[in-house]
């Protein structure tokens, strides 16, 4: 089963929204790629759906290798619907071009929350148990080789922890037994040049490690 945090939420984070939906869980798990994306389009679980635009689903191969997870859509993204576009996208492309990568073909991209933090806040662990469910059953469907985290946000909910990205970098963890790695979010790293560095040893780090998978390293998520 996926590991999620279940810290307690602060009252801020429990608001409930108005006409909000409990999420059919039983069904989300049996869903196709179409019922799922139907779903999360209409989805009024939590506070975020008053805000947003539009939900933004994830982009790419469904079928991919490789899959990247940042923590949720920005304003660009809300308006177009589409995860990482804007600086922070040109900048992840960058990162999949240097490994011999294209989001179009070996990757597949979404985030942990599918609607906007208002002001570009992380959104919080209400929010993201919230939105959980829908991941859990992209990266079922999906049957991705190697996971990438992008970003304190995406590590700490995947790997249900707390720990800070400096000490989780640079370790191959395991969610639902798909191998994962964490990096920095591209958004940081456009702030902070100097952690290039970082960034590139761990694209270095996450494409040996591909490399060294056996090539049907689908592995069945329970
Ligand atoms: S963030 Fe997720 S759970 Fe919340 S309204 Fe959007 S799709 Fe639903």
């Amino acid at each position: 089963m996926p590991l999620w945090r279940t810290k307690p939420t602060s009252s801020t984070e429990d608001v409930p929204v108005e006409n909000s939906t409990v999420l059919p869980l039983l069904e989300i798990k049996q869903m196709d790629w179409g019922q799922l994306k139907s779903e999360v389009k209409t989805c009024t679980a939590c506070p975020l759906s008053q805000t947003r635009t539009q939900t933004v689903f994830g982009v790419g191969n469904e079928q991919a290798d490789w899959l990247y997870v940042g923590e949720g859509p920005g304003a660009k993204e809300d308006a177009m619907g589409e995860p990482f576009v804007g600086p922070a996208g040109k900048l992840l492309d960058n990162m999949l071009v240097a490994i011999g990568l294209k989001r179009e073909h070996q990757v597949y991209i979404t985030n942990i929350v599918k609607c906007r933090p208002p002001n570009n806040r992380n959104p919080n662990n209400n929010e993201a148990q919230q939105c959980e469910p829908y991941l859990a059953r992209q990266i079922t469907l999906i049957k991705p080789k190697l996971i990438i985290a992008l970003g304190k946000v995406a590590a700490q909910n995947l790997l249900n922890t707390d720990d800070n990205i400096a000490s989780l970098r640079g370790t191959l963890h395991e969610y639902s037994g798909i191998p994962l790695i964490v990096t920095y979010h591209p958004a940081y790293l456009l702030r902070a040049q100097l952690e290039k560095a970082k960034v590139w040893e761990d694209l270095c780090f996450a494409k040996q490690t591909m490399q060294s998978l056996p090539a049907n390293n689908h592995l069945s998520i329970p």
